[in-house]
């Protein structure tokens, strides 16, 4: 009997893969580096060729497993299992994905948009403790997000939606950010983010910090020196990091009062700033939020880490149980 899931989490330097329980556990989990030479023609192949090893390797049947599910860079088209304009992995044209693995391995398969896929992951057996309403935040190089309504993944018209990097929260003198626009979330609240807004603060900065020092003398300054120094007390430090929540809890402010959520997760390496950050954030959400989504929607750490992708992706493939 079919009692297990496949989940891949596709990414620029390495494609990881688990298999599943159909209850989110994690038996086994391994993972290939990303080869993008040549257009990125070797990563399907690559893919299907570790799925069919370790089926083997372990004397599996492809009848033991429902489906498999795939959280990827890039554009994705979920009815036709397309994905394009994933840079870093060299696929700017239309890649035939899911079409490719699902006939080579024999199992359906279905894929995602990988931010969507982590929020899922997070949803489903981490912090949003399989409530049907979860809007998921990852700080990372980029901000990125998804959001599960009513026990729904949201897509939107255009498959758009989640795209919470892009909320504007500076509109009069935000910096410049990737996609065109200005003030975008995740010019302030990703790892360069943070960088960026010190460098800013530290023009005007007067008292005496290490951090300030640091900027002042052309020293490279990360964001977990910045939240370090911050938790230590460095009064410029705590300055940057309280804009950075400001602008975060204002965010999720609004996310709260436009879905209501059980919770609006945080995650990515960014977080790692932990409960020091949590609660600076869950502040400004508490003074922005309407009063009814403010005493019921919660901000929590992540717990899943890396595994958030591929136990989202796995669950994405639950739609087959039953098939
Ligand atoms: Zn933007």
């Amino acid at each position: 009997m079919a009692n297990k899931i496949i989940g891949i989490d596709l990414g620029g330097t390495s494609i990881k893969f688990g298999i599943l329980t159909l209850e989110g556990e994690v038996q086994d989990k391994w993972s290939i580096p990303t080869n993008i030479l040549e257009d990125g023609k070797h990563i399907v192949p690559d893919i299907i060729a570790s799925i069919n090893h370790r089926i083997d390797l372990y004397k599996l049947d492809k009848s033991d497993f429902v489906g498999i599910g795939m959280g990827t860079p890039g554009t994705v088209n979920i009815e036709k299992g397309t994905v394009k304009a994933a840079f870093n992995l060299n696929w700017e044209n239309t890649q035939e994905v899911g079409p490719v693995i699902a006939k080579a391995v024999g199992l359906p398969f279905v894929l995602d948009n990988d931010a969507n896929v982590a929020a899922l992951g997070e949803a489903w057996v981490g912090a949003g403790e399989n409530n049907p309403d979860v809007v998921f935040i990852t700080l990372g190089t980029g901000v990125g997000g998804g959001i599960i309504s009513a026990g729904n993944l949201i897509h939107g018209v255009a498959g758009a939606a989640g795209e919470i990097g892009h909320i504007c929260v500076e509109p009069h003198d935000g910096f410049a950010c990737t996609c065109g626009n200005f003030g975008c979330l995740e010019t302030l609240t990703s790892a360069t983010g943070i960088v960026r807004l010190a460098n800013k603060f530290a023009e005007e900065y007067e008292g005496v910090s290490d951090i300030k020092a640091a900027i002042d003398n052309g020293d490279m300054v990360t964001s977990k020196d910045i939240f370090v120094a911050a938790e230590a007390g460095d009064s410029f430090a705590l300055t940057v990091v309280d804009k950075f929540a400001y602008y975060l809890g204002f965010a999720c402010a609004n996310l709260g009062s436009t879905l209501n959520p059980d919770s609006i997760v945080i995650g990515g390496g960014v977080s790692a700033a932990g409960e020091f950050l949590r609660e600076k954030v869950e502040a400004y959400f508490k003074k922005y939020a309407f009063s009814t989504v403010r005493n019921t929607t919660k901000i929590k750490l992540a717990v899943l880490g890396n595994d958030a992708g591929i136990i989202g992706a796995a669950s994405l493939a639950l739609k087959f149980k039953g098939e």
